[in-house]
């Protein structure tokens, strides 16, 4: 069941958001910490609001919630919620209220009795909810606040732990624990939370359209196959979009998640648990994940970069689509015996990728860079021409500009990483940074009347080879 919590001050408020997002969800939260104290004095009227069955949950603030007054007061207004009809009642784990309790036995109101950790995995969770799942006309919800890769494999662990308990809800808040609110059913869980507003109700809530277009929550069951993206950051990332998309034309019973990663081997770890068949490697992992694969194709060889892994029966298996993703662009705006001489802003892992398909165009190719140290042995490696990232004379040359650092990324999105330099209108500027979808390189390139391509077509380029690899089928013309 998809839950979608109101945060609304008013009912109100509440109402617009079930509106909004009616179509989407099963189930609703009612916060009834963040509804205005005197609205509370009718709960029936807030219940007969409700267009469909849902909890009524009273956070208190040291449990993530916003009511600060007394226990007699709150557990009065939950007492209150059941009488008024409310299907579940959320109430803290050890809380002693046999009254409430035996009101919601009779009124058929199930319990879900919830534990909140915001700090990490605690060692006694298992116990926890094994002691709560043992409590009469109880559904135990953890929720709990995994803050790197070792703690969201520790969570996971146990979840799996956790199978024989039917009915539960665990969750991991925040970004290490996404992957708990997109794969609720193959991990378990009764349902998965969302909220109008990213992050309204807890720490990593999507909104139900989100769940539904970004990540096919509707379509995928206990048996998903999983895929996914790691790096760090990640969240941001717009692959998720464009693979489930796909899966989504196809009627696969596929995802595709993100994944913050702080130790590729923890990950990987991770990635065995819970059976992921594939994933996209990005910044800063592309050569870390190197030494992990078993075989590598000819273009994560060259490149010295990986950015696509398949999990196989031998092992890990490295692919470089970057390379690919990088040309299609260009070869279908221009004809690739025109560039006569490429600049290369850059020398990390996306630089690599980047020279590895221009040496498949007859183009000379000189790379720039921040620290000459790098861009030395970059050069000695690829066999290239470097310079300091201040030659601009000799960035004026070249007919093709191509930004590959991470400099006029969002969130920093007023930097170039040439400042000052005057672009001339027969150059063609390439970034590869895709959001912003325009940033300072390419509109100062712009202005200057430059064809300019930016970092989308790319990402859309690599991720569709991606599919090709992950599914073995083609990426579908249209998505849905
Ligand atoms: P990386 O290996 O960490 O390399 C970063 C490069 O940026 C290095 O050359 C570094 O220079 C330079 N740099 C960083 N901060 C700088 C600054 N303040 N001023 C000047 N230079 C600076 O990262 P990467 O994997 O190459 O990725 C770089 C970018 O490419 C990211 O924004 C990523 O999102 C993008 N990318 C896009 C696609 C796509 O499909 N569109 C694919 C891959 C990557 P130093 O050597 O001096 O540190």
């Amino acid at each position: 069941m998809v839950c979608l919590t109101l945060t609304g001050n008013t009912l109100e408020e509440n109402t617009e958001t079930i509106r909004k997002y009616r179509e989407y969800i099963d189930l609703l939260e009612v916060r009834l910490d963040f509804l205005r104290r005197e609205l509370l004095s009718n709960m029936g009227r807030i219940r007969d609001l409700l267009p469909l069955p849902a909890i009524a949950t009273f956070r208190r603030e040291n449990d993530g919630g916003q009511y600060t007054g007394s226990e007699e007061y709150r557990i009065k207004k939950l007492t209150e919620a059941v009488e008024a009809g409310f299907a579940y009642v959320d109430i803290e784990y050890d809380l002693d209220a046999p009254a409430l309790v035996q009101l919601a036995e009779e009124k058929k109101c199930r319990i879900i009795r919830s534990f909140h950790s915001f700090s990490g995995i605690p060692d006694n969770l298992e116990d926890i909810i094994i002691k709560t799942a043992s409590l009469g006309n109880s559904i135990p919800k953890a929720a709990v606040y995994p803050r790197t890769s070792a703690e969201a494999l520790k969570l996971l662990r146990i979840i799996k732990h956790m199978d024989d308990i039917k009915e539960k809800i665990i969750l991991g808040m925040g970004d290490f624990g996404f992957f708990t609110r997109i794969l609720y059913r193959k991990l378990g869980s009764l349902l998965t939370f969302c909220s109008g507003e990213s992050n309204g109700g807890a720490p990593g809530h999507i909104t139900p359209r989100e769940l539904r277009y970004t990540f096919n929550i509707d379509r995928i069951t206990s048996s998903a196959a999983v895929y996914g993206i790691i790096g760090n950051p990640v969240m941001h990332s717009l692959s998720p979009q464009l693979h489930n998309k796909g899966y989504r034309k196809y009627d696969l019973d596929t995802v595709y998640v993100p994944f913050p990663v702080t130790s590729v081997s923890s990950f990987l770890e991770f990635a065995r648990e819970l059976d992921i068949r594939g994933f996209s490697v990005t910044v800063p992992y592309k050569q870390t994940i190197l030494p992990f694969l078993v075989k590598r194709d000819h273009r994560t060889a060259e490149a010295g970069a990986c950015n696509t892994v398949l999990v196989t029966g031998e092992g890990l298996e490295g692919w470089n689509t970057d390379v690919d993703g990088f040309l299609e662009p260009l070869r279908r705006r221009l004809s690739l015996s025109s560039i006569r001489k490429t600049a290369v802003i850059g020398a990390g892992g996306a630089a690599a990728a980047v020279v590895e398909a221009l040496k498949e165009i007859d183009t000379e190719i000189h790379v720039f860079n921040r620290t000459l140290s790098k861009a030395a042995l970059f050069a000695e490696k690829f066999g290239v021409f470097y310079h300091s990232l201040d030659s601009y004379r000799k960035i004026a040359e070249c007919d093709l500009i191509v930004q590959t650092t991470s400099v006029g990324m969002s969130p920093d999105v007023s930097k170039t990483p040439v400042p000052g330099y005057l672009f001339s209108e027969h150059q063609v500027a390439y970034d590869i940074i895709y959001t912003p979808s325009e940033t300072v390189f390419l509109k100062e390139a712009r202005n200057s009347g430059c064809r300019t391509i930016n970092g989308m077509e790319m990402l859309v380029a690599q991720g569709k080879r991606q599919f090709e690899l992950f599914t073995g089928m083609p990426y579908p013309e249209t998505g849905a």
